[in-house]
């Protein structure tokens, strides 16, 4: 295995997400009592208590909540790329995520800006979601 980045180590909660990234798609438990959607998914909703749940693919859009850019790697791995900008994404659906703009330079970055997930597959079994500028 070539990359050298840390990996996420999925729990029973949330294996059903990244067994989703695998195939490109960004999957959430949607509580079947109250709608709300579970991020970070757990069993019981935070919302209603209720543990009635079904799975949905969320559609990949979004726009940036808010960001900030490193200019300094805290882990070695990620020294070729600075400067980069981690990114909470408010996805269409409601869910903030966490994750990486790429696509663009960092000055282009701002808050409100539409996004849309693109995939990198970074090992056989991992596939993480970024996001970039949204072209229309
Ligand atoms: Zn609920």
């Amino acid at each position: 295995m070539d990359y050298e980045k840390p990996l996420p180590v999925p729990s029973a909660d949330t294996a059903p997400f990244w067994d989703g990234c695998r195939k490109h798609e960004l999957r959430f438990h949607k509580c079947k009592e109250c709608g709300h959607i579970r991020w970070p998914p757990s069993i019981i909703c935070p919302k209603c208590h209720s543990m009635a749940h079904e799975m949905i693919t969320a559609k990949g859009t979004g726009k940036i909540f808010t960001f900030a850019v490193y200019h300094q790697a805290y882990h070695p791995a990620f020294e070729k790329e600075l400067p980069y900008v981690v990114a909470i994404v408010e996805l269409e659906e409601g869910v903030r995520l966490l994750s990486n703009i790429v696509g663009c330079s960092h000055k282009q970055v701002m808050c409100e800006m539409p996004v849309e997930v693109i995939w990198e597959d970074v090992t056989e079994e991992f596939s993480l979601p970024r996001f970039q500028p949204r072209s229309s």
